[in-house]
């Protein structure tokens, strides 16, 4: 290396900061825009199945016609359609064939192939079964509805007349998600203008993919094409180019802005519509000016869905799982005592990326969006339906890709790939893998690594948790076992995988490793995850390569909070606003907010509310008023609860573990509804009433209203026939002991209302405290009113839906809801 070109690459190191602008994350740069006034496509309330149609069978005198989807819905699995989608055929008369309409049944699958009028549908087609005699389909003849497709369709119609400046902002920079794939970029449909005022750092090339979206549901009338053109200014405008953009085409811009470098210029960006503007819903994704760099920094995190630190030799597993990353970790910083804030993906998903407790989703800063903003190239590559779009985890990423169960070949593939095509800028990917999440799909050589035989009660390598459920107590001991190994496994297939991407990478890539929940193999006498809080579920690995974080192994107390910040340290970019610590001051000394440190969580997915700190060493879990405390060194399993805890401790350590407060208060629960009438009771806290809220509703089972008046507050359950109302906790004013002698229930029934009467059920448990109080029937329904303890919600702070109509049915599909 000679003195020239380190000089050189000084140069380099001193502008990265400068290096690339993502005039997308740039709002202030943007200081023109003009969007399209008025509506042009025109509302629909449903989308159009507009052909061309083709036979794809003939059975039994029915022919099956397929055309393109008509409405771009986001479901995965299509064995029934969502809620909100149906297929109507028109059945008016010649002159008004829309008069009158007929709803199709859906009937997936070839034997189903002999029933007219029946339909199916794919993630990219439509096919309707008729009657021979009946002809091929009629240019629109069948509609589709989807409510939630043609809202969409909706919002890239913007009838911009009266947008404020900030409203069209934010319409036109913004994310798109076209297929299995989400960009960050900026939506000009035409006729639009925006202009950027930007100082173009040297070697400056402006990027940026330019597409003509698909529309989210089909109409008569389609794009007949549109137009891109850029310009720049600096007292003369220059055309840098201008671009024909056709439906489904992508344009690769490369703009060599080098003579212009050092200089203040305007970067115009103009859309023009074909002959009519329908449909001309031009995007520029990622647009961005990049200055090629030598070595740009890396920042890499891979995401085990589903992984169990006892399972890993790096955390005292004596199988060799995992041997590259056993190797790869001997140079990393390992946390041995890291948890999760929940027992499955989402609510842990959306703390990794922020650093805050989940609640704060919607408003705390998130890593992409934070990078992107310095200018990084950042991509999320999933595999998990609650990492899609549905549940917002799309959101801020430049890239993000969700795939339905890809496998760890199939990531790593992708995420090579998006690095190579990004060599030159700063680039942040998250990588995630399915792998060790049933069902178990790894290639065959790895299923008989360490599993032998597969028991005769499995129908299929690629068992459910139904199927084990099933299996009941055939399973014993050794199908138990058999379970284990298959995960085992597939924890060596994620390894092979990863081997190439660790390879790929240069000493100085910033990478951690982490999860987002463990898995339960009957611990505590169940499967899977999901429903509990023990650290077969809580536990996860945390390793992280990075400067300023010395190789070797930590056993102070992490929890999934410290991620985002510890990235943001490593740099150098401020994270004040997380929950979470730097694990830098762990490694290092010198935080003394390690010492006694509580980690908080709870929020589990199934079941009844959940909430659990751990502290010095032991742990406390709390649920349906039943408050257990375990000593971790000498009952790591969490089978023994201490048997005199100090309980008032412990919960003034769940407030602080979880970030507010929590403390002892009423909680009530009701009975399962059969039919449509709302549950109605009142309680009466004479000495005044502090809170009261419901608990978190991850699979919305239905919305409870509550109303505080005074010392009374009426709670009415509307939950779903069948399923069980969500518990409502009452906090009181001042403690609860003053609080319970003088506490009212009644439940209305009809027009009068039934008494609580006293209760005294013991818990299962001996020697435990009694948790019910008063009863109230009426009408074949029971709400108790016991004692529990909750963190108290803050207003502001949004709960978790892990349910979303769209995407019911791939929920149900996977095995996460049961219908
Ligand atoms: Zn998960």
């Amino acid at each position: 290396v000679d003195l020239l070109s380190i000089a050189a690459l000084g140069l380099l190191a001193g502008s990265a900061q400068a290096a690339s602008v993502r005039l997308d994350r740039q709002p202030a740069l943007l200081t023109e825009l003009s969007l399209p006034s008025g509506e042009r496509n025109g509302p629909a309330d449903r989308a159009l199945a507009t052909g061309p149609w083709r036979v794809v069978a003939t059975v039994g005198g029915v022919r099956t016609w397929e055309t393109a989807l008509p409405a771009r819905t986001r479901t995965l699995f299509f064995h029934r359609p969502p809620g909100d989608v149906d297929l109507v055929r028109a059945v008016g008369p010649k002159a008004d064939r829309w008069a009158r309409t007929r709803p199709l049944s859906h009937r997936q699958g070839i034997e189903s192939a002999d029933r007219a009028d029946t339909w199916e549908f794919s993630s990219q087609s439509l096919r309707v079964r008729r009657k021979i005699a009946d002809g091929p389909p009629g240019v629109d003849e069948y509609a589709m509805g989807s409510t939630v497709a043609l809202g969409r369709e909706a919002a890239l119609n913007l009838g911009s007349a009266g947008l404020s400046d900030s409203d069209a902002r934010r319409l036109a920079l913004r994310s798109v998600q076209v297929d299995d794939t989400t960009r960050h970029g900026l939506y000009l449909p035409a006729p639009a203008r925006a202009v950027f005022e930007v100082r173009l750092p040297e070697g400056a090339v402006l990027q940026a993919d330019a597409t003509l979206l698909p529309p989210e549901a089909l109409s008569a009338t389609s794009s007949d094409g549109a137009w891109l053109q850029v310009d720049i200014e600096d007292g003369v405008t220059t055309t840098l180019g201008r671009w024909a953009l056709n439906p489904r085409q992508k344009e690769a811009l490369r703009l060599d802005l080098t003579p212009w470098a050092g200089k203040t210029v305007r970067l115009q960006l103009t859309t023009e519509a074909g002959q009519d503007g329908a449909h001309d819903y031009v995007f520029l994704a990622e647009p961005r000016l990049v200055t090629p760099e030598q070595k740009p920094p890396r920042l890499v995190v891979i995401f085990l869905d589903t992984v169990r630190v006892d399972h890993l030799p790096m955390y005292g597993y004596e199988r060799n799982t995992t041997p590259t990353l056993q190797t790869w970790s001997q140079g990393a910083a390992v946390f041995t005592e890291a948890r999760s804030v929940a027992p499955w993906t989402l609510p842990s998903t959306r703390t990794m990326l922020t650093g805050a407790q989940p609640e704060r989703w919607s408003t705390a800063p998130r890593l992409q969006n934070l990078l992107a903003q310095k200018g990084w190239a950042t991509a999320f590559l999933s595999g998990n339906v609650y990492l899609s779009s549905n549940f917002e985890m799309s959101q801020g990423w430049g890239t993000h890709r969700s795939l339905n169960w890809p496998r760890a070949q199939i990531q790593v593939d992708r995420a090579m790939s998006w690095l190579r095509s990004h060599a030159d800028e700063p680039a942040f990917l998250m990588l995630h893998f399915m792998d060790a999440h049933l069902p178990y799909h790894e290639p065959i050589r790895y299923r008989s690594i360490f599993a032998g035989k597969r028991p005769e009660y499995f129908d299929s390598d690629g068992f459910l948790r139904s199927d084990i459920t099933s299996a009941g107590k055939r399973l014993g001991d050794a199908g138990k076992q058999y379970v284990r190994d298959r995960y085992d496994g597939n924890l060596r297939y994620i390894d092979d995988q990863l081997s190439r991407l660790l390879s790929s990478l240069d000493d100085d890539a910033i990478v951690a490793i982490v999860a987002d929940h463990g898995e339960e193999f009957w611990d505590h006498d169940g499967f899977e995850h999901g429903h509990t809080l023990y650290d077969e579920l809580l536990r996860v690995p945390v390793i992280i390569r990075a400067p300023g974080l010395a190789p070797g192994r930590y056993d102070g107390a992490v929890s999934l909070l410290d991620l985002a910040p510890t990235l943001l340290k490593a740099l150098d970019i401020d994270s004040t606003d997380a929950d979470g610590l730097p694990l830098q001051g762990l490694t290092d000394g010198s935080d003394p907010r390690f010492q006694g440190r509580k980690i908080g969580f709870g929020r589990p997915l199934y079941g009844e509310a959940q909430w659990g700190v751990a502290a010095g060493g032991e742990k406390y879990i709390t649920s349906e008023g039943i408050e257990r405390v375990f000593d971790l060194s000498t009952d790591p399993g969490e089978l023994d609860k201490l048997p005199d805890p100090d309980l008032n401790a412990w919960r003034f350590r769940l407030g602080d573990g979880v970030g507010r407060p929590a403390g002892q208060g009423f909680r009530l629960t009701a009975s399962k509804a059969s039919g449509s009438q709302p549950t109605v009771a009142q309680v009466t806290v004479p000495s005044g009433v502090l809170a009261a809220f419901a608990a978190d509703d991850p699979l919305e089972t239905g919305p409870v209203d509550i109303e505080v008046d005074d010392t009374v507050v009426t709670i009415t359950w509307r939950t779903r026939s069948g399923s069980t109302p969500r518990e409502v906790f009452v906090m009181p004013k001042f403690s609860l002991d003053q609080a319970t002698p003088d506490v009212d229930l009644q439940l209305q029934d009809g027009a009068l209302w039934a008494e609580g009467q006293p209760v005294r059920t013991m818990s299962s448990r001996p020697g435990a405290r009694p948790t019910n109080l008063l009863s109230a029937r009426a009408d074949g329904r029971t709400v108790t009113l016991g004692v529990g303890v909750a963190p108290i919600p803050d207003a502001s702070q949004a709960s978790t839906s892990g349910y979303d109509a769209e995407v019911s049915g791939d929920l149900e599909a996977l095995g996460y809801i049961e219908r």
